[in-house]
């Protein structure tokens, strides 16, 4: 599965922001997730549960999933529209013909940690 091979790389990259800032534990990952992507979220939430719990710094953080819009850019008339709210059609000339600007990234944007608690 396609998501698993994206979730075990955040979990390497997580990895290291915790071990050169000295951290034991991480609280949410924030990750961003273009539509225009393959990437399926609710697979990749179901598949951070399984694995964060293999791993000690992620046991009980959590991932927040952040969607970017897919922002198409008409070859025709030169409008750029959101492509999912216009099931990929131009709004101005009804053209099928665009170039995909934004929304095909998979990254991570955050890691989040609480102040550690002492005692
Ligand atoms: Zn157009």
């Amino acid at each position: 599965m396609h998501e698993l091979t994206l979730l075990y790389g955040v979990v390497d990259k997580v990895g290291k922001v915790v071990e050169e800032n000295g951290l034991d534990h991480v609280d949410a990952v924030v990750v961003e997730v273009g539509e225009a992507t393959s990437v399926i979220p609710e697979f990749l939430q179901d598949g951070y549960e399984v694995i964060s719990d293999d791993y000690e710094f992620l046991r009980g953080s959590e991932l927040i999933i952040e969607r970017i819009k897919a922002i198409g850019l008409c070859r025709n008339c030169g409008t750029e529209f959101p492509i999912v709210a216009n099931r990929g059609l131009c709004p101005e000339c009804g053209s099928f013909d665009k170039e995909i600007i934004d929304g095909t990234d998979f990254f991570i944007r955050e890691v989040r940690i609480m102040e550690q608690q002492k005692g």
